[in-house]
């Protein structure tokens, strides 16, 4: 199987030919913050490796699903306050735009640090 696509956008990001902000790193994930933010708190988890979609992933590598759930759950436990969406856009009819595996963590409530 092909773990990486040279004109995958997020394969890019991986490979840090594309840079951003990453706010979240493990074995097999990465996050990042969403380029153009549609809520307050609005983040990226993919996996590194390039599957199409959510359910490409759970097929192929359903552990690395695990992981990408277990970092989501960190990082809307640091940037939330525990009510957030994770969205999985599946297809382009339902506005997948980036064929690789995301999930949007999604919030209008920011965590006070304070
Ligand atoms: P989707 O529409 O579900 O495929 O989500 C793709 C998301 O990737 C969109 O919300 C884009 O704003 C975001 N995006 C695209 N390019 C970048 C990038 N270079 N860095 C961060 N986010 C990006
Ligand atoms: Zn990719």
């Amino acid at each position: 199987m092909n773990m990486s696509d040279p004109g995958c956008i997020f394969c890019k990001i991986v490979s840090r030919d594309i840079t951003t902000e990453f706010v979240a790193e493990t074995s097999n994930t990465l996050a990042f913050r969403d380029i153009a933010p549609l809520a307050d708190v609005h983040l990226l988890v993919i996996p590194k490796q390039h599957h199409r979609d959510v359910l490409e992933l759970a097929k192929n590598a359903p552990s690395i699903l695990g992981e990408l759930m277990n970092t989501a759950a960190n990082l809307a436990n640091t940037y939330t306050n525990g009510s957030f969406k994770l969205q999985f856009n599946t297809g382009a009819e339902a506005g997948q735009t980036v064929c690789h595996a995301h999930a949007h963590v999604l919030a209008d409530n920011v965590k006070d640090a304070s």
